[in-house]
């Protein structure tokens, strides 16, 4: 059987080392689950898989050593569930998010109904390149924002916007250059400004961060702050 790794990716099945095996990368927002969606995901590696889960350092639900040719079976018990399989690429990706205010007493912002609310608005929407949003409670930051191209971090109560951060084969450190912002509806605004930005501005496979650069970080800002 000839195996279509690229449209099996596009699908959440990542082809192994062991080119006959795929890892499934299940789609959450905001590092929390509930324990029938972990419960699913136990099943279809029970069942599927070899009985291991991988949790990714972005939060997400990996198990791995699917047999290519239960992929259609695992589909098809996801799609019965409604769990929504991780999507790569060029696009909005998960959001990444610490436990925050409603949780941890370190906690300056709520940040699991912010996660949700920018996942369910930007998740998968296809941009040039790809952009990753993580949301942090407090100054410990446990949510590493300033590796991400848009971080947000509780501070006073309020939130600071980090822009432009990356991390992987290039590093790159985001930065605040707003004040505090104290309403939720405002962070809501400046990204749905940087999204359109970043879609209408940036060239194929060039990060937020390199975007300001060419463009200038004075035109981003003052772009940015007539939003607030
Ligand atoms: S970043 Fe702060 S609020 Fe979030 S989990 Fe860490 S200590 Fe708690």
């Amino acid at each position: 059987m000839e195996i279509d790794a690229t449209a099996l990716k596009s699908k959440g099945f990542f082809q192994q080392v062991q080119k006959d095996k795929f890892s499934l990368r299940l789609c959450t927002s905001g590092g929390t689950i509930s324990t029938d969606y972990l419960k699913k995901a136990m099943e279809i590696a029970d069942t599927y898989g070899v009985g291991q889960i991988h949790f990714t350092t972005r939060q997400q639900i990996e198990i791995p050593y699917i047999p290519a040719g239960k992929v259609d079976a695992v589909q098809q018990l996801l799609s019965a569930a409604k769990i929504k399989a991780f999507i790569g690429g060029p696009r909005v990706r998960t959001v990444v998010a610490c436990l925050g205010a409603g949780v941890c007493k370190f906690g300056q912002i709520e940040t699991g109904d912010l996660a949700q609310a920018i996942h369910d608005t930007y998740f998968g929407r296809e941009l040039p390149a790809k952009l990753k949003i993580a949301i942090t409670g407090c100054k410990n930051n446990c949510a590493k924002v300033e590796a991400n191209d848009l971080g947000i971090r509780g501070v006073d109560h309020g939130y600071l916007l980090y822009f432009g951060g990356c991390f992987g084969h290039e590093t790159r450190v985001g930065k605040p250059f707003l004040p505090v912002l104290k309403e939720k509806d405002k962070v809501l605004k400046v990204i749905e400004y940087t999204v359109n930005f970043f879609v209408s501005n940036a060239t194929k496979g060039e990060r937020l961060g390199k975007l300001i650069d060419r463009m200038g970080m004075d035109a981003f800002k003052e772009a940015i702050e007539g939003v607030v």
